[in-house]
């Protein structure tokens, strides 16, 4: 059983491409002042909603405070993306709902991978989807707004899940 979270990318296959990102520093959201995580260029053009003319050539940053309607920031804090602007409902905005996209590349949502482990009392996503980062399917770069594989949110996910479940049974 494949559990480990830290296995996802070590075979380079999703790996982000770009050397600067792994020696980034990190910025702070003009809005929430949380501390963002550097994404890709391509990340930020791949998700905005509204003209690119608004995107500039900077190190850009997301923002995953819920409470923050921020998802992306530039290192000056100016002209920060929001929710609204973005093309795709984003995980760590919506917390609670069951119907974003946690995987964006393999479509799971909340809902899914909690009925599946209700009736099965197991979950197969995260070996599901670690077959589809070998096999080269997956795109976490331009599908998942944070930039980055999703594998981490999931395993956290399947966690919790499975802590509440438990303690229901008591
Ligand atoms: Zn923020």
């Amino acid at each position: 059983m494949q559990q480990d979270h830290h296995s996802c990318c070590s075979n380079g296959v999703c790996e982000i491409s770009d050397p600067q990102l792994k020696t980034s520093t990190t910025g702070l959201c003009p809005q929430s002042g949380s501390k963002g995580k550097r994404v890709d260029g391509a990340t930020v053009k791949a998700m905005l909603a509204v003209t690119l003319t608004e995107v500039r050539d900077t190190p850009y940053f997301f923002c995953k405070d819920a409470d923050c309607p921020v998802v992306y920031f530039s290192e000056d804090g100016t002209q920060p993306f929001t929710t609204d602007q973005i093309r795709e409902r984003v995980y760590q905005k919506e917390p609670d709902s069951d119907d974003v996209f946690i995987c964006y590349c393999f479509r799971h949502t909340p809902r899914s991978i909690r009925s599946d482990l209700i009736v099965t009392g197991e979950s197969t996503v995260v070996e599901g989807i670690n077959a589809g980062i070998q096999a080269g399917q997956c795109a976490c770069d331009i599908r998942n707004p944070q930039g980055s594989c999703c594998l981490g949110n999931v395993s956290a996910f399947i966690k919790e899940i499975r802590q509440t479940l438990h303690h229901n049974d008591e």
